[in-house]
This record gives C-alpha cells, structure tokens and sequence, in this order.
C-alpha cells in the first residue's frame, strides 16, 4: 500500500484528472479507503480548487501545487 508521502506527491494529478495508470488509481484508492486523513485532505483539496474557480482566480497549476508539496515536506511541528 503505498505510505501516505507517495500518495500525497500524486495529489495534483489526482485533483487535476491527469493521466494515471489503472495500478496507480487501484492504489490511491486502497490508500483511501485504509487513511481518513488522505481521504480529508483530498477533499479539502478539490473544495480549495472549485472555491477559486468560483472565485474566478486561476487554480493552482500541477508545478503551484507540486511546490507548495515540496515546501510542506521542509515544515516540521516543534513539540515544546
Ligand atoms: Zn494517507
């Protein structure tokens, strides 16, 4: 199954209905159904990008998103 670091890089693809292999989208979905909080996070995901369409803001692009990703992996929690 994959961890959820490996289906959180797949993201945009997932949000922006890109190409994935018919492995890859049995594998998102086995995640899914095992990790409520991937299944929270994608769903916070696609609200965020159908709420700046409405907002008619350009969504962010699958670079915008992988970078914000990318960003997010250097965050840590300091637990003082
Ligand atoms: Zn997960």
């Amino acid at each position: 199954m994959l961890s959820c670091k490996e289906f959180v890089e797949q993201l945009a693809k997932i949000i922006d209905n890109e190409e994935l292999t018919l492995g890859q989208k049995l594998n998102n979905k086995l995640h899914l159904f095992f990790c409520h909080h991937c299944k929270t996070y994608l769903k916070q995901a696609k609200i965020t990008v159908a709420v700046a369409k409405k907002l008619d803001c350009e969504p962010p692009t699958s670079t915008q998103i992988e970078q914000s990703i990318a960003e997010m992996k250097g965050f840590s929690v300091s637990q003082e």
